[in-house]
């Protein structure tokens, strides 16, 4: 150790020496197939984790999250909560990452779950979305300590389930045991791949509904005699286009969504289907002749912080009520499917300056500050955990996810670990000690 140099570029210089392992770390962590659907393999990787953070004195409870959706004695919801106290009091800094992944699908060139390194680039199922994260923060966590052993206040790591599924099995349900009170933890920094660049303050909300128009089956040849349930709902999708999509695209946010596109209200249709079940593209069977007499689709509405869950859910009812009156027989059901509700950190919470500051120390730049147009589990954090003080930040490139051939950079590793641990630095270092 060189004793001409401050503790910043020590700890800097520590990361650097220690590529090796952060690899060896991320190929473990891609090797363990933690599949959601169905969820599989949870336990393995949290006893992996707890064997790696034990040794940097992290206390460990692995949490299985009973009766959560998705929950089974063969794919149980298992969580890993590791906490290393400091030395004196302070507050506690939380890394949060999903263990989950998404299906594998097709059109890879390298083993979804090899963990291959090739030309400073870690593939696999995960790699950037989020096992580089989550390996990313371990280690400027353990160089931290290793470096800083006095430090005030207190660390967590935590490996959560079912972030790919809406995160019920995993921050939901630890928000709901307290796990992410503000009494226990002030400040939350979730390594999912925003760019190490960049920091992500949120992301927009989502209502998830069913409509239903109901007609009046009769035979084919004689539709007058039916009213047929598919023609309803092309009245719905009609005035979706003439008066609610417009109304849409002119709302925007002062979110910083990236992409831009997400910088106002959306919708997308998710599915439709009306009349006699679907045939397979193959079958040799006939249509029968039927006037359909119930049509559904499924919509999905992401929208922004300017706006409430009963707004968005009035605007589509007003709409539907709008043709009940106008259009003869028209009849309808709507159905919620999910919500889940908005979330925007303030750009000047002190988790936010502090990482940006660090930012500036170890990227020589001004941040990007950012939302992200789907949700991710800051929304659980944020209304169940009512801690505010929360945001996204980690390595590699949100365009890779879920694609195949993902990947993640190890430089891209090493320089999001400098800026959390000097964010550790920052927020529990000497200058904090004796605050009891
Ligand atoms: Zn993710």
């Amino acid at each position: 150790m060189d004793a001409g140099l401050n503790i910043a570029d020590r700890i800097s210089n520590e990361l650097v020496d220690r590529r090796e392992d952060l690899i060896r770390l991320t190929q473990d962590l891609i090797r363990i197939p933690t599949l959601n659907p169905p969820g599989s393999h949870y336990r393995d990787i949290c006893v992996y984790l707890n064997q790696r953070l034990s040794k940097s004195g992290f206390q460990i409870e692995l949490v299985r999250a009973e009766g959560a959706p998705g929950d089974s004695e063969q794919f149980p919801r298992w969580n890993i909560i590791a906490r290393r106290e400091g030395k004196s009091s302070g507050d506690c800094v939380h890394f949060n990452s999903h263990i989950d992944v998404v299906e594998a699908g097709e059109g890879w060139t390298e083993d979804p779950f090899g963990g291959a390194l090739k030309d400073g680039k870690i593939f696999g199922r995960g790699a950037c979305d989020m096992k580089g994260g989550l390996a990313a923060s371990i280690l400027a966590a353990e160089v931290f300590i290793d470096l800083v052993p006095d430090f005030a206040g207190s660390i967590e790591i935590s490996g959560t389930a079912d972030e790919e599924s809406g995160g019920y099995g995993g921050v939901a349900y630890l928000a709901g045991k307290g796990y992410f009170a503000p009494e226990r933890v002030q400040h939350v920094i979730i390594p999912e791949p925003l760019h190490k660049d960049r920091i992500c303050l949120g992301h927009r909300g989502g209502w998830w509904a069913e409509i239903e128009t109901k007609g009046e089956i009769a035979h084919g040849s004689m539709p007058f005699l039916g009213d047929c349930a598919v023609r309803h709902m092309g009245a719905v999708l009609d005035a979706f286009e003439s008066d609610l999509y417009p109304a849409l695209s002119a709302r925007h946010t002062a979110m910083p969504v990236v992409p831009e596109g997400a910088r106002v209200s959306t919708m997308n249709i998710n599915s439709i289907h009306g009349g006699q079940e679907e045939l397979p593209a193959d079958t040799t069977a006939l249509p029968s002749h039927c006037v359909p007499d119930s049509c559904r689709i499924v919509i999905d509405r992401r929208y922004l912080i300017e706006e409430t869950h009963e707004e968005v859910k009035a605007e589509v009812e007003h709409l539907l009520d709008d043709l009940k009156e106008k259009r003869p027989k028209f009849e309808y059901s709507m159905r919620e499917l999910n919500h889940v509700a908005p979330s925007m950190t303030d750009k000047s919470a002190p988790v936010v300056a502090t990482v940006a500051d660090a930012i500036q120390s170890v990227m020589g730049k001004v941040p990007d500050y950012v939302a992200s147009p789907g949700s991710y589990d800051q929304k659980h954090i944020d209304r169940i955990g009512k801690l505010k003080n929360c945001i996204a930040y980690g390595p590699g490139l949100l365009e890779l996810a879920h694609k195949p051939d993902e990947y993640v950079e190890v430089d891209d590793m090493i320089d999001s670990a400098k800026v959390m641990a000097l964010s550790l630095l920052k927020l529990l270092g000497p200058d904090k000690g004796g605050k009891e």
